[in-house]
C-alpha cells in the first residue's frame, strides 16, 4: 500500500514512521520547508527557545519516551527544582503544596475549600448514562468550587491555555474520566491499584517531565532521518478527492495529481476542512467545530542574577480574572540544563489561547512589554532582559471542546467511508504523546482498509 501522510508536524511524522514500520509505503507531504510544524528549537542570543512544546509527561504510555529510546535521542529529566510551582490567585503568587503538611498550611484554598476536597471519595459518583461534562463541572462538582478554580483550571491552562469550562472532560482528562467511571479520585485510585496488583512491571518507570537534551527538534531531526526521502516538504496540498474507481485517493499539488490508496489528515481540521470540502463535503462539515486556538511565547532572557533565588522552579500558572495578562510563565533556565548562557535566566511566557485570543493581536512590543511587567510583579525579575523574542502561532493549541468523542466519531466515520484517516491535533490528542501513541491507531485503520 501507498499512503499520503498530509502534513509532517510531529503527527504526521510520526504516523508515517509507525506506517512503514508496518510495512506500508507512507509519504509525507510537508507544506513547509522544514518538517516539525510547531514543535522546533532555535537558539537566539545563546538562549534556547522552544516554538511550542518543551516538556513531556515521562509517563506517557507508547509515547515520546518510547520513541526516543528507539530513535536513539537522549532524554533529560526536568531539574529536581521542577517540583516547585505557583499559582497567581487572587493578587498574589502562591504556592503548590507538595505534602500533606504544606496543604494544610498552603493559602491556595481556605479552610473550607480544604474540607470539600477531603470530602471527595464521600460525594456520589455521576450516573455513567450521561453524557459528557466539562472539567470545570467535574471538578466543581467532586472536589468543590475551590479546589476548581484553584487547582484545577490553572493546570488546563497550562495544557490547553482554555477555560476549564470549555475543555471536555472525557477528552481532555482521560485519567479523570477514568476515575470517574470507577466512582471518582479516591475511589477510582484504589480501584486501580487493586487491579494493578499481581500485574508485571515493565522495567524501571520514569517519572516527571522529560525533554530531549538540546530541545525537541531532536526528535522531529531523528524522525525526518528515518524516513529519508519520504518526507517531501515544500509539497503544499490543495485538494483530497476519492478515487472510488481506483479505490484510493487523489491528492492535489497544485495542478499537478498524485495516486495513493489512502490517506492521513495530519494538519489542522480547518486545513483539512479545506481540502475535502469539495469532494467529501460531509466530512468538511463534521470538522466545522474543531478548533486550534492562537498562541503567542514571548521569550525572556535576563543576566545573571534577576531572578530572586527563592523563585528556582518550574513556573507559575495565572487564574482567570486576575491582572495579569499572561496565562503562565515557565522558568526553562531553572527546569532544563543549557537552555541558557552560564547562570543567566529564560523565562517562556504564554499569550493568548482560547482564554485570550485576543492578546495574539497584539504587536511584539506590547506583548513583550505585558511579559516583563507580569514577570516582575509575580516574580520579582528585576532589570532589563538580554533577549527578548516572540513565537507567534495562529492555530496554535487545540482544543478538545465538550462533547468532543461524539463529534469525533462522527468525524473518523466519514472519513473511514473515504479511505482516509484522521491524525494531528484536536483529533485523538492535542500533547506529543497522545500524538505520538495515535500513530498506532492510524496504522490500524489502514490496516483495516486492507480487510
Ligand atoms: C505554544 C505551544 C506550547 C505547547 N506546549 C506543549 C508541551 O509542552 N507539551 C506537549 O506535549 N504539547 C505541547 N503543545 C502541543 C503540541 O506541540 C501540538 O499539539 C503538536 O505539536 C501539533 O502537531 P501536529 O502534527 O498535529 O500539527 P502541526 O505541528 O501544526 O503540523 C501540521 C503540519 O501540516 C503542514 N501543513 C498544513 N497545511 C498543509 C497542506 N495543505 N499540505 C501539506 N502540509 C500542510 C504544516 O506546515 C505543518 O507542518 C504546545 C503547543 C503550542 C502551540
Amino acid at each position: 500500500m501507498r499512503i499520503a501522510v498530509i502534513g509532517g508536524g510531529i503527527a504526521g511524522l510520526a504516523a508515517a514512521y509507525r506506517l512503514g514500520q508496518a510495512g506500508v509505503d507512507a509519504v509525507v507531504l510537508e507544506a513547509g520547508l522544514r518538517a516539525g510544524g510547531v514543535v522546533g528549537t532555535s537558539k537566539v542570543d545563546g538562549f534556547v527557545r522552544e516554538h511550542a512544546a518543551n516538556a513531556i509527561l515521562a509517563s506517557g504510555v507508547d509515547g515520546v519516551a518510547d520513541l526516543a529510546d528507539e530513535l536513539g535521542v537522549e532524554m533529560v529529566a526536568s531539574s529536581p527544582s521542577a517540583k516547585r510551582r505557583w499559582i497567581w490567585i487572587d493578587g498574589a503568587l502562591r504556592e503548590l503544596p507538595s505534602n500533606p503538611i504544606a496543604f494544610a498550611k498552603s493559602e491556595l484554598l481556605t479552610w473550607r475549600g480544604k474540607l470539600a476536597l477531603f470530602a471527595e471519595p464521600l460525594r456520589p459518583a455521576r450516573d455513567r448514562r450521561l453524557t459528557d461534562e466539562s472539567v470545570h463541572d467535574w471538578a466543581t462538582r467532586r472536589l468543590g468550587p475551590e479546589a476548581a478554580r484553584a487547582l484545577i483550571a490553572p493546570f488546563i491552562t497550562g495544557i490547553y491555555a482554555a477555560d476549564a469550562r470549555e475543555v471536555s472532560l472525557a477528552a481532555g482528562m482521560k485519567a479523570f474520566a477514568a476515575l470517574e467511571a470507577d466512582g471518582g479520585l479516591v475511589r477510582g485510585m484504589l480501584m486501580k491499584m487493586i487491579r494493578g496488583r499481581g500485574a508485571k512491571s515493565h522495567g524501571p518507570k520514569r517519572r516527571g517531565l522529560i525533554a530531549p537534551r538540546g530541545g525537541m527538534q531532536a526528535i522531529i531531526d531523528a524522525l525526518v532521518a528515518k524516513l529519508g526521502p519520504r518526507v517531501r516538504i515544500g509539497t503544499s496540498v490543495t485538494a483530497v478527492r476519492p478515487d472510488r474507481a481506483a479505490g484510493g485517493v487523489a491528492i492535489a499539488i497544485g495542478d499537478k495529481i498524485e495516486r495513493f490508496d489512502g490517506a492521513v489528515l495530519a494538519v489542522s481540521a480547518k486545513t483539512a476542512a479545506k481540502l475535502v470540502s469539495a469532494d467529501v463535503p460531509g466530512l468538511a462539515a463534521a470538522l466545522g467545530g474543531f478548533v486550534r486556538a492562537p498562541a503567542a511565547l514571548v521569550y525572556l532572557g535576563f543576566a545573571p542574577g534577576a531572578l530572586p533565588p527563592d523563585r528556582e522552579g518550574f513556573g507559575f500558572l495565572v487564574a482567570q480574572g486576575e491582572a495579569l495578562r499572561l496565562l503562565g510563565c515557565v522558568i526553562e533556565s531553572s527546569l532544563w540544563p543549557g537552555r541558557a548562557p552560564d547562570g543567566a535566566v529564560l523565562l517562556r511566557c504564554i499569550f493568548g489561547g482560547a482564554r485570550d485570543p485576543e492578546a495574539c493581536a497584539l504587536d511584539d512590543a506590547a506583548l513583550i512589554a505585558h511579559a516583563k511587567a507580569d514577570v516582575a510583579k509575580a516574580l520579582g525579575v528585576t532589570g532589563e532582559p538580554i533577549h527578548t523574542s516572540v513565537v507567534r502561532w495562529a492555530e496554535g493549541v487545540a482544543q478538545l471542546p465538550v462533547g468532543h468523542h461524539e463529534r469525533l466519531a462522527v468525524v473518523d466515520g466519514q472519513a473511514r467511508a473515504a479511505r482516509l484517516v484522521m491524525a494531528g491535533a484536536g483529533m485523538h490528542g492535542v500533547a506529543l504523546n497522545d500524538l505520538v501513541a495515535d500513530a498506532r491507531r492510524v496504522v490500524a485503520e489502514v490496516r483495516g482498509w486492507g480487510a
